[in-house]
């Protein structure tokens, strides 16, 4: 049976959706990395929801993200289609150091603005695939307290704005 009809949760997961590029969502879905649920829309009809991975690049609702597109910025290494998930890590890496240097990044368990600045205060992009696929900017000092405040977030809660195109043409 399907779940009663979520008409508020399934557009915001459509919303994360719609501006995760069509070629990315197709790469997460090949590789298992979205959700996927069984909704009734508006209509009655039943339909599959997908929630594709995340950026949370803080704890407000407008630092939750789409993932970027290495093809659609222009990454120089390798494309999409040629890449493991070890290489679109390694993309999203320096997609994040660009996210970090322009200011746009806070911790995820202590809330501070991440940045690289002296004094110097490492920070670390994790991937977390679990009910909710995301990666997030936590300083390396609060990894103990990821699990305690990861809690409560569920991928068909989310809608990820549009990624911000950072420059991810060098190192
Ligand atoms: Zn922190």
């Amino acid at each position: 049976m399907p779940e009663h009809p979520d008409v508020a949760s399934s557009y915001l997961t459509q919303t994360s959706a719609a501006n995760t590029d069509p070629d990315l969502l197709e790469w997460f879905l090949a590789h298992g990395l979205c959700r996927v649920a069984v909704e009734g829309d508006v209509t009655g009809e039943i339909v599959e929801v997908i929630a594709p991975p995340v950026l949370l690049l803080g704890r407000g609702t407008h630092d939750v993200r789409a993932c970027p597109s290495p093809d659609r910025l222009g990454y120089p290494e390798k494309h999409l289609a040629a890449m493991s998930l070890d290489d679109y890590h390694i993309f999203l890496l320096r997609y994040l150091t660009r996210a970090v240097e322009a200011g746009a990044c806070q911790c995820f368990v202590c809330r501070q603005p991440v940045s690289n600045d002296e004094p110097a205060h490492p920070w670390d992009g994790i991937f977390i695939d679990k009910e909710l696929v995301c990666w997030l900017i936590i300083h390396f000092d609060c990894k103990r307290g990821l699990a305690r405040e990861f809690k409560g977030y569920h991928p068909f809660e989310l809608a990820a704005l549009p990624p911000v195109p950072y420059d991810v043409s060098r190192d």
